[in-house]
């Protein structure tokens, strides 16, 4: 807000400045929003095509940040109302739907048998009884679940370590 010298007092000046933010910032915002709501909605559409995709073809297709970016990009050289808005909240959304989204995608199969140290698999599932998983291929030991948990967290593109704050190299 720049405040003018108009000669009316401090009060006037604020209630201009208000009346400024309800006429055109919040109908920036709003607008701004609106482009917003757009892109995520791109985005649950184009996630779900790649899964149905996976499913029909047997294919591995991710969805991931960097696939959601480059969306993002075409969809704002090809709109040009969606190029009018800042591409900050933009960018954001399409980070907060990709962690939302792969974290929940993430597929279960074989957390208990790759090793979150090296992603290195298992010949064999780990039996049930056992409660430490230890890696044929690096040689590292984990309690079970803590491993299985590292998995998840490296599939849905997370930093186990950032995540849990455990040193490197399996606890
Ligand atoms: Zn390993």
């Amino acid at each position: 807000m720049t405040l003018q010298e108009t000669g009316t007092g401090t009060g006037h000046a604020r209630w201009t400045f208000r009346l400024r933010v309800s006429a055109t910032t919040e109908a920036q915002l709003m607008s701004e929003w609106g482009k917003c709501r757009w892109i995520w909605n791109e985005a649950v559409a184009k996630s779900r095509a790649v899964h149905q995709r996976n499913k029909a073809t047997g294919e591995k297709n991710t969805c991931g940040p960097a696939r959601l970016d480059k969306m993002l990009t075409e969809a704002r050289t090809r709109n040009a109302w969606l190029r009018d808005g800042s591409s900050v909240p933009q960018q954001q959304i399409i980070r907060d739907f990709g962690k939302s989204r792969e974290v929940r995608l993430i597929h279960p199969a074989h957390t208990t048998m790759d090793c979150a140290h090296c992603g290195a698999r298992a010949k064999h599932a780990l039996p049930l009884g056992m409660r430490t998983y230890t890696c044929t291929a690096c040689g590292v030991s984990s309690p079970r679940d803590k491993n299985s948990a590292r998995v998840m967290l490296v599939r849905a593109g997370l930093n186990p370590a950032d995540v849990e704050g455990v040193r490197h190299g399996c606890a």
